[in-house]
């Protein structure tokens, strides 16, 4: 779960990272009184739930009320990236002089926290990392030690950070890493972290994403979720028990288990080239019932990127014949003419691929192996 700006900001200033005192507007006229209870030139700025606001025109300077109410009647309700805004957050603006970027990951080859810096600020982080690698400093945390004085202090060396700045940036890094830590996030992020024209350290974006495995024991987080911010279909699916994410391809994937659905996309992956790959991550879970194959259809079929589905279930508890009529069931309740494939294996699969055959849809076609089922779906798509 990804948090806004300013619920991440909120959550940044108490843990005493510097941040604006701004205040969050739905309406142009809400935007010009907290712009006038400011009494200073202001910055509006959309919150969406995606990145490169800025470039996007999400993100304008205001000098006075009446532009802030300007501002926010363009913002409010552009679409940035497919993500309508229906938030803006009005902070008082700041003077720049050098931009910053300051981010806690999770490195999963390593195991452990990594807290990164740039002297490149304001540019997304992937971007400096693609062009300007070395431009990025590392240091891996140790959990039990938590981000040692030390630490922080290398990476501000690293990015040749002004030495009067250190002792502030030592202390905004241990802040944002408790922070993160105390968040069970998965990211923290502030970028950029500004010097302003007066020679003060200070936040001037902010971003969490949140594990949502953890959210049961973060009820405050947990309350944060703006579901009218997220793509509708990642709500359907959490509402229907699934683990659905989307994805850029052509190729929707049915699949049961978390790990058989990395293979699947893998092969779509290895198989399809440049052009053909995954549109979806989805894991229809254990069992299997025709209620819960048929939700996950209407998802995946609800996105106009799909041009093939490829159903990949491996019976082992869930049986293949179940599966097959859950999955007949499923395309009775919602009709299509997208091409499919089915591949069936485990156990009750030769039961099962003789329901799917005998309900003779013009559009399914079964395969024997994954390796037959994602070069069959990727000819589809292509055919599309
Ligand atoms: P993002 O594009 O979604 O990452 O949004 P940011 O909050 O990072 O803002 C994008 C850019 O707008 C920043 O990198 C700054 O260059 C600029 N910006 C944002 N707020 C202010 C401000 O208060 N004053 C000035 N001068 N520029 C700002
Ligand atoms: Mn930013």
């Amino acid at each position: 779960m990804n948090l806004h700006e300013y619920q991440t900001k909120q959550r940044f200033a108490s843990y005493g990272i510097p941040v604006a005192n701004g205040k969050v507007a739905t309406t142009p006229e809400e935007a010009r009184d907290i712009a006038a209870s400011l009494g200073v030139p202001v910055v509006v700025k959309a919150q969406v739930l995606t990145g490169g606001r800025g470039k996007a025109g999400g993100v304008k300077l205001a000098a006075n009320p009446e532009e802030a109410f300007e501002k926010a009647s363009k913002i409010l309700g552009m679409s940035i990236k497919d993500h309508i805004v229906h938030r803006v957050l009005i902070d008082p603006a700041s003077t720049i002089s050098k931009e910053i970027y300051l981010g806690i990951t999770n490195d999963r080859t390593v195991g452990k926290p990594l807290l990164m810096a740039s002297s490149e600020g304001g540019v997304e982080i992937e971007q400096v990392a693609a062009e300007n690698p070395d431009a990025i400093k590392r240091e891996w945390i140790n959990p039990s030690l938590g981000l040692r004085d030390y630490q922080a202090r290398n990476i501000a060396e690293g990015i040749n950070l002004p030495r009067e700045h250190w002792g502030t940036f030592v202390k905004i890094a241990k802040a944002l890493y408790r922070c993160y830590i105390e968040s069970d996030a998965t990211l923290a992020e502030i970028n950029p972290l500004i010097i302003t024209e007066e020679n003060v350290l200070f936040a001037l974006d902010g971003k969490m994403s949140i594990d949502d495995n953890a959210l049961y024991r973060r009820k405050d987080l947990a309350e944060m979720r703006d579901i009218s911010a997220e793509p509708v279909t990642e709500v359907q699916a959490r509402e229907a028990g699934l683990t659905y994410v989307k994805l850029n391809g052509q190729i929707g994937c049915m699949v049961n288990g978390a790990g058989l659905a990395m293979t699947t996309m893998d092969m779509i992956k290895l198989y399809g080239g440049e052009d053909v790959g995954p549109a979806n991550f989805l894991d229809i879970g254990g069992g299997a019932q025709a209620e819960r194959v048929a939700a996950a259809l209407r998802i995946i079929l609800s996105d106009p990127d799909v041009k093939a589905v490829l159903f990949n279930i491996f019976g082992g508890i869930t049986r293949g014949d179940e599966v097959a009529r859950g999955i007949i069931q499923a395309l009775n309740e919602v009709p299509t003419t997208i091409p499919m494939v089915i591949r069936l294996a485990g156990t009750n699969s030769e039961e099962g691929r003789a329901i799917i055959d005998g309900a003779n849809l013009p559009n399914i076609r079964s395969a024997s192996t994954l390796t037959d089922g994602a070069k069959k779906a990727i000819e589809a798509a292509r055919g599309a």
